[in-house]
């Protein structure tokens, strides 16, 4: 079963203006509405450290009017949101990161996530109605128009990198001032844990709209190999093989099984090789005898039956281990490369069994020795083979 995204609202401060109880409530209705299982939390010190039932959650919803949010604290809040938590800075973001003209060092960590500072409360009072214009294309104003609010606003600077205002207003004296913005921190994980440890896996059905077939690769024995690109892809949640997080391990275990079943195609692939080898041998005329009775041919005969049979038993060992539950990485990479590379050497040797005629087009040994080549290649290279062959020896 997969379990629903949950937000946590934390509130923090002693503004009397906006009572926190209120904003807290009004925050939480806003993480419904968004279809996140949403529960209220008071006060920053829940970071550090964080135990589940204070801080666990996907997203948070911010609200610090005054208050202290000790830098650890911050610091922790970052570690989290770079890792994958989402969160959405409301109201606090424009008091953080202030002391007299400067950057006060102690909110550096949220101003490196944030990517804004609190300027000043603007000129005049800073109470008022004013006109909210929409103007960044983004999720979170999807279907929002213009409108009008009454409460107090602040001015504040963002970072010029990779923030995009979302809504801004226009001040009696022309100026455009930004009211709401967004950033996205890494692809919702810093540079450190991108790649494997923040990939998901799906199931996406053929057929989702914005699954496109991109390109389709022709390669040099037939396979349906293509370049696929997703737009935008709505897939149920039951469809979420693996969160976050967890695709990449999966990903490998998958690979454990599909190893076997490349050895297990490599070594059919070997098997009929060795068959037609074997058949030209014994039919081919060669200096009033057949080719098979040639010492240098049955060498090379007994070479191909030897590689084909350590395959198969490394490919059935593997096999075996994986159906009585075993984790088998090093039992299918050694089939996997024992069997794709033993091919393409029976392969050959069968071919050079054929001479001139088993390089024509259309002969057997001549569509194997194009098959096979792609076999070495996917599902990890022989280099990867010998790699996780020896990861796994070193690791014993
Ligand atoms: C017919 C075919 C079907 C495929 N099907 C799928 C599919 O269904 N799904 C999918 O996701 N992908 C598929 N692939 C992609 C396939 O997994 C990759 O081609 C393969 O992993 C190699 O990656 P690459 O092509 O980027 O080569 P590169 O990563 O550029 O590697 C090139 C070569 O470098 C060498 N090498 C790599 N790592 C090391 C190392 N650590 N040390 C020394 N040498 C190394 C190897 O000889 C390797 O062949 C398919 C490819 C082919 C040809």
């Amino acid at each position: 079963m997969t379990r629903n995204k949950n937000a946590l609202v934390v509130v923090n401060g002693d503004d009397i203006h906006h009572d926190l109880l209120t904003a807290s409530l009004v925050y939480q209705q806003l993480g419904i509405e968004a279809g996140l299982v949403t529960r209220r939390g008071m006060g920053m010190n829940r970071f550090v450290d964080a135990r589940p039932e204070t801080a666990d959650a996907d997203t948070y919803l911010l609200y610090t009017s005054g208050g202290l949010f000790p830098t650890a604290q911050q610091e922790a809040l970052a570690a989290a949101v770079r890792g994958g938590k989402g969160l959405v800075g409301i109201h606090g973001a424009n008091i953080l990161g202030w002391q007299g003209d400067g950057l006060d060092p102690a909110d550096r960590p949220m101003f490196e996530l944030l990517g804004n500072r609190y300027l000043s409360h603007g000129p005049g009072h800073h109470e008022g109605r004013h006109t909210i214009e929409i103007v960044g294309d983004h999720p979170i104003t999807e279907g929002i128009d213009d409108f009008e609010l009454f409460d107090e606003y602040y001015e504040f600077e963002l970072a010029d990198d990779d923030v995009q205002v979302l809504a801004r207003r226009h001040r009696a004296d022309g100026a455009e001032i930004p009211v709401m913005y967004a950033r996205q921190v890494g692809d919702g994980a810093p540079p450190e844990t991108r790649g494997t440890r923040s990939i998901a896996a799906f199931v996406v059905d053929a057929g989702t709209p914005g699954l496109e077939i991109a390109e389709r690769l022709d390669v040099m024995a037939p396979h349906p190999l293509a370049r696929l690109v997703f737009h935008g892809c709505l897939v149920p949640a039951a469809q979420c093989l693996a969160e976050s997080g967890h695709g990449f391990k999966l990903a490998m275990r998958t690979l454990d099984v599909f190893r076997t079943s490349v050895a297990a195609a490599a070594l059919g692939f070997a098997r009929r090789a060795l068959a037609e080898g074997l058949q030209r041998a014994r039919t081919r005329p060669m200096f009033g005898q057949m080719l098979a009775e040639l010492q240098l041919t049955q060498a090379k005969l007994a070479e191909m039956a030897l590689t084909v049979d350590a395959a198969a038993l490394l490919t059935y060992r593997a096999a075996w281990r994986r159906d009585q539950g075993h984790t088998v990485t090093r039992e299918a990479a050694m089939a996997k490369l024992a069997a794709t590379e033993g091919a393409q050497r029976v392969i050959d040797a069968a071919l050079q069994l054929w001479g001139g005629a088993g390089v024509q087009s259309g002969q057997v040994v001549e569509r194997l020795y194009r098959d096979i080549r792609a076999l070495r290649i996917y599902e990890g290279a022989s280099e990867v083979q010998q790699l996780i062959i020896a990861r796994e020896l070193l690791k014993a």
